[in-house]
């Protein structure tokens, strides 16, 4: 059985990858943060499978280790945990840039530190990050998740040249729109012009990230590495 780390598992994306892990038969730790109430509902919710709750920000690298310490070793690790913020470039303040970073963009490095020994010894690893369209074009009003996501691509290309004769691949999804609490602030006609700019005229759902990530994961999908899979029906090409 693979044992499966999902950062930000408690809501959206991450929540919905967990479903999909634990379905397939493996080991799923679920972590989360601040929302201890998901969390626990959806622990609640895939009892019948094999997951376990790790409470962690993965922003701090001492959580990580502790995190880390607390598991088994890691087969594939999914960086999802992500926060967005919409700033004027002019408005964004120290606090603002170093906490995007760290939360989107450190924490994937925190995490592969601490799984990759593990991967190595294995000679098996599967790596899948979550960047964002807007780290692939950059985004108006979003200069600081904009870079983090972009760093995301970067430190996914570098890692995978490094690590694919371990056995381990690198990749990362960049998704376009989908429905989570992060676009939750954005209004029914802000979605209906979102839309009409997709080519499929369509809003993305957490299961086609989840179902990208499953993908990936997979063992057949060892000869894909360092790649930026676009998962945003056709927004950006
Ligand atoms: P979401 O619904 O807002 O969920 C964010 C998740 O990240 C939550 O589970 C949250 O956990 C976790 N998280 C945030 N900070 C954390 C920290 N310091 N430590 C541990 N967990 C933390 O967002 P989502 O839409 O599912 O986004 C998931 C990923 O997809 C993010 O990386 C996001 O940037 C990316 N993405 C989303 C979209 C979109 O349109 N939704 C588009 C492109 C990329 P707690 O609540 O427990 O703290």
């Amino acid at each position: 059985m693979k044992n499966v780390l999902i950062t930000g598992a408690s809501r959206g994306i991450g929540a919905e990858t967990a479903r999909l892990f634990a379905k397939s038969g493996c080991h799923v730790y679920l972590n989360y943060n601040r929302s201890e109430e998901a969390a626990f509902a959806l622990y609640e919710e895939l009892q019948v499978y094999s997951v376990e709750l790790v409470r962690a920000d993965v922003s701090k690298p001492e959580q990580v280790r502790e995190m880390f310490s607390a598991v088994r070793g890691i087969d594939i690790l999914v960086n999802n945990a992500g926060m967005a913020q919409t700033k004027l470039f002019t408005d964004i303040t120290d606090e603002d840039w170093q906490k995007m970073l760290a939360v989107n963009l450190s924490s994937a490095f925190y995490c592969c530190r601490a799984a990759l020994p593990y991967m190595i010894r294995q000679h098996f690893g599967r790596i899948i990050n979550i960047s964002s369209m807007w780290g692939q074009v950059g985004g108006s009003c979003e200069v600081h998740y904009s870079a983090a996501k972009a760093g995301i691509i970067g430190l996914t290309k570098a890692l995978a040249m490094e690590e694919g004769l371990s056995g381990i691949t690198v990749n990362c999804i960049a998704p376009g729109v989908i429905r989570t609490d992060m676009t939750a602030n954005l209004s029914d006609s802000d979605f209906a012009a979102l839309k009409d700019e997709t080519p499929t005229n369509t809003i993305g759902t957490p299961f086609d990230i989840a179902r990208t990530i499953l993908f990936l994961a997979d063992e057949a999908s060892s000869f894909i590495t360092g790649q930026v899979i676009g998962v945003n029906g056709g927004f950006v090409v």
